[in-house]
């Protein structure tokens, strides 16, 4: 699909109709996707008209983290200036889901400012119906090209789910969220035989929401699927600061 700068009149939009009987999206021959919730449009091409590749997203997240553990950080793109220039619109280069721990704050471990990072934090970096549809409007309509699932080590949400102990509250629907990434069938690391060692499910817990992610969204699984954006996952180490890329 070509790349063309600047907004797309309304005929060049895709249009994603809904309608209540069908619950699976069907592609049509006209480029329509039906499915059962509410009109959802998406640009043709990429509304960023300075789009960044997920390739070079993932260059500046490399980059900004080695600065944070290195203790070298700029602190970029939080002038007044940059405040007032994202006020007009915004443009973030990467979509982060990541944990709601204190401690994984993204704009400071990938030392990022105004308008680089779409972030969404929920407790055990889940893909929930919410995360979800915050992640498909960064894709779909600020044409974010990289979505990072970001866990870390000694997450306490992952912890939970392993020890599967009854708690009160709304906190099990965030616990039932991760549980299935604790099955075999959902180990996908070959060399990873413990997964009641909680850094381990962690990691199968930080790839089964990056398949959830694409296999409950017909928005982001076209989107891969027309090479206009990629997930990757990623693991924070509490301890050293360092992100460790996945795939
Ligand atoms: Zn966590």
């Amino acid at each position: 699909m070509s790349k063309i700068n600047g907004f797309l009149g309304r005929r060049n939009f895709l249009k994603f109709v809904g309608l209540s009987t069908l619950s699976i999206g069907t592609l049509t021959a006209c480029n329509k996707i039906i499915t059962n919730r509410s009109e959802i449009i998406i640009p043709e091409n990429n509304p960023n008209p300075n789009p960044v590749s997920a390739e070079e997203a993932k260059r500046r997240l490399i980059a900004g983290n080695r600065r944070f553990v290195n203790q070298n950080r700029q602190y970029p793109n939080q002038s007044k200036r940059q405040l007032q220039s994202v006020s007009k619109k915004q443009y973030p280069y990467a979509a982060i889901l990541g944990c709601a721990d204190s401690r994984v704050p993204p704009e400071i471990i990938f030392d990022q400012g105004l308008g680089d990072l779409f972030v969404v934090r929920v407790a055990g970096n889940i893909a929930s119906n919410e995360t979800i549809g915050s992640l498909e409007y960064s894709a779909a309509t600020l044409g974010t090209q990289l979505i990072v699932v970001l866990g870390h080590k000694g997450c306490g949400a992952v912890s939970a789910a392993i020890d599967n102990q009854p708690n009160d509250g709304n906190i099990n629907s965030v616990i039932d969220d991760i549980k299935p990434s604790l099955s075999p069938n959902s180990r996908t690391r070959r060399n990873i035989n413990d997964v009641n060692d909680v850094n381990n499910a962690v990691i199968n817990n930080i790839e089964y929401q990056a398949r959830k992610l694409q296999n409950n969204s017909q928005i982001i699984d076209r989107l891969i699927r027309d090479d206009r954006l990629k997930i990757i996952g990623a693991y924070y180490d509490i301890n050293t600061g360092k992100v460790r890329f996945l795939n």
